[in-house]
């Protein structure tokens, strides 16, 4: 007989952890006992050497579905082992650091429970257990227990008391456990308010008529986990049309639920790595490319698709598969899909053959709507129907979206399933003082330091927005009081008008914190160095960030930078070209007016109008007041210079078209274009065909200048070139110039990694192009997995730059 201490770092508290290891203990016949501690949890076990090894063993092969073990250390028992049983001992009295779980989808084993009529969980909107359920979005205060969680108002019934308290069940501690008897409830009604008659529908339960409700071409708010979602059949085009018209998005796509792979496979190509996205405990939307709906008619009548072949064309052989709505993604090639996450959603979908709309319940760019009343009052002119419970949501958590780019996992927007997650520090940051990062202004998140780890909060929208500001100041106290964190520092975007900084230095003058402020493309960089692991002496990386906008050193808007950098200095070696954003803001909406700057920095208006006066670009512009554009910028008025790439993008697009007049949504033209590019010229190595740009120098550091590749391009069109054509030698060239920079910088610096960062690489194709070009010259390129390339992932780089600069 022999006696252990087991020590198991990793997310192991309020997971299930404690009772797997008492059922594994008891299984091995070990004495001993189990208990969490500020570490993580520790073990002690006395039994013999085969015993404690097969435990060892079984404990990181059965571990829950929700842990995750980092580290298990184990050494000799020195105490008295004078154990008689095994047990789950009290925590011990030492500070027990607060871990809150992501929000997760139902488990495999809740979901055949509320298909079970045997159980009494059948048909349950709300079941979870252990490995499942809402945690982030109902959680109040510390510590994590129900009567600090939106479920203190729904007491345990016996049964489920019972359940609770019983080591060896799913639901030990499981603190939003309930049921039909005891837990929160579902209630449909009509947005007019009248009353609903069962008559109306051959149903089951509110929850089951929403199908119905769907099926016949309704629009549905529907009250999930983290938010309130607009649903509509997703092959409904009249339905679709009716959810924009009456919401007022009238492009940007809308995200998909279906009831399994199976019927996200009739659209979509789903490879290994997407299945498993979209089977995680995450449940994320993932984008997905989209097939083309002849290639399926081909395959469906194919002689080998005979009714004997396999079980799965029995099956489609019988319904005729129905369309996505053109609406749901104009001008897309890819498809945003999830799986159910909650039992109310399995359940909505179960007799729901087809897809369905499940987009944000908001009016226009306002957070999407948590609270029953607020919907009803908001949302009363776009639903038909409300599915609402009683279960508040307390935070309002977003679906994330991911998609995956050659095997790599591209996050784009990190909410539900992901936060607050910690996310592990690099090497040398082990001993911070609390850290805060106020993050930026679109796409916000701010971010916690502390002991070795980031808190990321979740994606909380566009700050202009007063609704999402006034969400982003709420989050921002409730996680520094969830997580017990006190900030030494505060650490903000350079940008003065951004109200992220604006609300940083506030808080830093009332509590007489220190204030740093971060340059954004640094923060950028060090984000994505800091999410490799790259160690905080490391030699510097050649950080290339390429996004819309951000506030540069010089006063001007920067967005196609090259800077060698570590985490805390950088120098800016090379950019692109600067021109004028005429009109400031209104460039962002209005990509012709990029257009219109790039072209006249390259050209004269005269030469340009007698050399390609008949393009309709031309035409176009000619019909602008060019005089008073021209005046703006040679006045500077409300014209910044900006070097970004974000913009560049949005000029090309414009010249053959795209989002000319006006963008409905950012990124809508860049966006746009990717989708249109032409496989065949993409895949062509013949490098000459490609745009090229000038590499110069400017103010003392290279300069990208695009005037060839605007010149080629005009020929192209000129020559009436197809569009997809074009847009492929747009980003081939683009790559193929962002390499040659690299290659002319490394002959003069000693470069082993390479950061891609920024907004502008959630473009796949840029993004492979380059990352495969660069790796052929023999460096190790760093991209974003798990958090975003774009300004969701900006505060995590504030907090480490300010961490490594001033306090190690
Ligand atoms: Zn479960
Ligand atoms: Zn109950």
């Amino acid at each position: 007989m022999t006696a252990e201490e087991i020590r198991v770092r990793g997310t192991v508290q309020g997971v299930g952890f404690r009772p797997t290891v008492y059922r594994l203990a008891q299984a091995c016949g070990l004495l001993g006992d189990v208990c969490n501690d500020g570490e993580g949890v520790v073990i002690r076990v006395s039994g013999t050497d085969a015993s404690i090894e097969e435990f060892i063993r079984r404990l990181q092969q059965e571990c829950p579905p929700l842990a995750r073990i980092n580290e298990i250390k184990r050494k000799c028992y020195e105490g008295e082992v004078s154990f008689d049983d095994f047990v789950i001992s009290h925590s011990f009295s030492s500070v027990v650091k607060t871990e809150i779980s992501p929000d997760a989808a139902t488990c495999v084993q809740c979901k055949e429970e509320i298909f079970d009529p045997y159980s009494r969980f059948y048909r349950y909107p709300f079941n979870n257990c252990t490995h499942c359920g809402p945690r982030l979005s109902i959680i109040r205060a510390i510590p994590y227990d129900r009567c600090n969680t939106s479920m203190a108002s729904f007491n345990l019934c016996a049964e489920c008391t019972k359940e609770y308290n019983d080591v060896e069940n799913r639901r030990f501690h499981a603190q939003p456990v309930a049921c039909h008897i005891c837990g929160p409830k579902a209630t449909l009604e009509r947005s007019d308010r009248k009353p609903i008659t069962a008559s109306m529908f051959s149903m089951l339960d509110d929850v089951d008529a929403v199908c119905t409700l769907l099926q016949r071409g309704e629009i549905v708010a529907i009250k999930g986990i983290g938010g309130i979602h607009l649903a509509c059949d997703a092959t409904n085009e009249t339905a679709v049309q009716k959810l924009r018209q009456r919401k007022q998005r009238y492009h940007k796509p809308f995200a998909l639920m279906a009831r399994d792979i199976e019927i996200i496979e009739n659209y979509c190509t789903v490879s290994d790595k997407e299945r498993e996205l979209l089977e995680s405990s995450a449940a994320p939307i993932v984008l997905l490319k989209q097939k083309r709906l002849k290639e399926d008619k081909e395959t469906q009548r194919h002689p080998d698709a005979g009714i004997f072949s396999s079980p799965r064309h029995r099956v489609s052989s019988s319904p005729r598969l129905l369309p996505i709505a053109p609406s749901v993604a104009p001008g897309q090639n890819t498809l945003g899909f999830m799986l159910p996450y909650t039992p109310l959603h399995h359940l909505i979908l179960k007799r729901m053959n087809r897809p369905i709309v499940l987009t944000s319940g908001n009016i226009s760019d306002e957070p999407q709507c948590i609270n029953n009343e607020e919907a009803r009052e908001k949302l009363g002119k776009i639903a038909d129907y409300f599915l609402l419970h009683n279960r508040e949501i307390v935070n309002r958590v977003d679906d994330s979206v991911v998609r995956v780019v050659g095997e790599q996992i591209q996050m784009i927007r990190r909410a539900r399933g992901y936060a607050p997650a910690p996310i592990n520090l690099p090497p040398g940051f082990n001993n911070i003082p609390h850290i805060l990062a106020m993050g930026g202004e679109l796409k916000n998140t701010f971010c916690l330091l502390r002991d070795g780890q980031a808190i990321l909060s979740q994606h909380l929208g566009d700050l202009e927005n007063a609704a999402a500001f006034t969400a982003y100041q709420d989050t921002l106290s409730l996680y520094l009081n969830l997580f017990e964190h006190k900030p030494e520092a505060i650490a903000l975007d350079k940008h003065p008008e951004y109200l992220s900084s604006k609300l940083g230095k506030e808080l830093a003058a009332a509590n007489q914190i220190q204030l740093y402020s971060i340059q954004h493309h640094h923060a950028h960089i060090a984000a994505c160095m800091a999410e490799n692991g790259i160690p905080l002496d490391s030699p510097p990386v050649l950080g290339i960030a390429l996004d819309g906008l951000g506030y540069g050193e010089d006063n001007t808007l920067w967005g196609g930078e090259f800077l060698l950098a570590d985490y805390r200095h950088f120098q800016r070696l090379a950019k692109f070209k600067p021109v004028p954003m005429i009109g400031g803001e209104k460039a962002i909406k209005q990509p012709w007016r990029n257009t219109y700057a790039q072209l006249t920095s390259a050209f004269s208006w005269e030469d340009l109008k007698n050399q390609y006066g008949e393009l309709e670009i031309i035409k176009f512009l000619e019909n602008k007041p060019l005089n008073l554009l021209n005046q703006v910028v040679s006045k500077s008025i409300n014209s910044p210079l900006t070097s970004s790439v974000g913009r560049l993008f949005d000029a090309v697009a414009a010249a053959i078209g795209i989002c000319r007049e006006e963008c409905s949504y950012e990124g809508q033209a860049a966006i746009e274009m990717e989708a249109l590019v032409d496989a065949n010229t993409l895949n062509n190595h013949e490098e000459t065909l490609n745009y090229s740009f000038n590499i110069g120098i400017l103010d003392n550091i290279y300069c990208i200048d695009s005037h060839p590749m605007w010149q080629t391009l005009l020929n192209d069109l000129q020559q009436q070139m197809p569009l997809s054509v074009i847009a492929a030698k747009f980003h081939k060239g683009l790559a193929q110039t962002i390499v040659e920079m690299v290659n002319i910088i490394c002959k003069q610096n000693v470069i082993k990694n390479v950061v891609l960062t920024g907004g502008v690489y959630q473009n796949s194709i840029l993004l492979e192009q380059v990352r495969e070009n660069l790796q052929k010259l023999g460096l190790n390129i760093l991209t974003h997995s798990i958090i975003p390339c774009n300004d969701g992932g900006l505060s995590l780089g504030q907090a480490v730059i300010t961490a490594a600069q001033y306090y190690l």
